[in-house]
């Protein structure tokens, strides 16, 4: 009988920390806490997080996703609001209709709307770094009234603006942005407005920074880095310019295991591997997995943070739990 042919060796290199966040468990907990408590169906405007296995699980035991809320009918059943956060009209129009509201915006990002609003009420302009059309900026710029925030997406942007009064300015930016990308754009507002005022600590998440700075470490020292996460998904997609930036030859981002193109990682032998916030962990062993079903692997954690951020439900879950 022919021996089956050896394996080519692979060492693997995971990043941790990698994947899902607090605010991302809080949100996806907090639709299952609902139908547990209520009942299918339960509707949740927008993706809650940015991953489709996560959605396709929820929607399998009962929740509805929407964009909007005209889509939601008047039958008493709860609507979860995404851990991306909304504008304020959402929730005006929810209690407009006499909807069962549950907010699960990531408290992250909470705090980014109430600096806005710090700043607007202290009557500055406001300067947003983020990228247009993303759900979250899309929901800090509609904390304000229209004009009250200008998005800036590049130093070119930044180039561009021209504030009402150069002394009365503030910048906040989206919580999920490059930790190094952001700190270049941040360093040109305060060349061109010295007097420009910002977070005391920037906006950009522990769980972004964290699962950057490993990628950091990792990528000079692999051939390749996979990132568990889609691509809708910001800071799936920071992660795989991060490890690109850091020196990995190359970087790709996949959904699940099927996504991946075996004739990419013919000649590594070093691999990375981490997962965005919102990818599950069970994800990150399916692509291992396919990884061992070709390769002899051996797999090394590198830590950059220890995590133990945790958020609590939104209270009326919590209220109805206890009850
Ligand atoms: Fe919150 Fe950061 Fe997670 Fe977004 S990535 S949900 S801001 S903890």
């Amino acid at each position: 009988m022919a021996e089956s042919p050896e394996k080519p060796l692979l060492q693997v290199l995971l990043c941790s920390p990698r994947g899902f966040c607090a605010g991302v468990v809080r949100a996806i907990e907090s639709v299952e806490r609902a139908l547990a408590i209520h009942g299918a169906p339960v509707y949740v405007r927008h993706e809650i997080v940015h991953n489709r296995y996560v959605v396709d699980s929820l929607r399998q035991k009962g929740a509805i996703f929407v964009e909007e809320l005209d889509e939601v009918p008047d039958d008493g059943q709860p609507v979860i609001f995404s851990a991306h956060g909304v504008p304020r009209t959402v929730p005006a129009e929810a209690g407009r209709r006499n909807l069962f509201a549950l907010d699960a915006t990531c408290p992250l990002v909470t705090k980014v709307h109430r600096e806005a609003e710090i700043h607007y009420r202290r009557g500055r302009e406001i300067v947003l770094i983020g990228h247009s059309g993303h759900p979250e900026v899309v929901g800090t710029m509609g904390q304000l009234p229209a004009g009250s925030i200008t998005l800036v997406e590049t130093p070119e942007d930044v180039d561009r603006f021209v504030p009402r009064d150069v002394h009365n300015l503030a910048y906040v930016t989206q919580t999920t942005l490059s930790v190094q990308d952001t700190l270049g754009m941040v360093e040109r507002l305060k060349g061109r407005f010295p007097e420009i005022v910002g977070p005391h600590k920037e906006d950009i998440c522990y769980a972004t920074t964290n699962r950057q700075e490993a990628v950091r470490r990792v990528a000079p020292v692999v051939d390749a880095m996979v990132v568990v996460g889609a691509p809708n998904s910001s800071n799936s997609q920071r992660l795989k310019e991060v490890a690109e930036k850091s020196g990995c030859p190359f970087a790709v981002l996949v959904q699940r295991a099927a996504d991946i193109d075996w004739a990419r990682f013919e000649n590594v032998t070093r691999l990375g591997v981490t997962a965005g916030a919102s990818a599950p962990e069970v994800l990150v062993e399916e692509v291992l997995d396919a990884f061992a079903r070709r390769y002899a692997l051996s797999v090394e954690t590198v830590s950059a943070a220890t995590e133990d951020m945790f958020f609590p439900l939104p209270r009326p879950l919590r209220d109805q739990a206890a009850e």
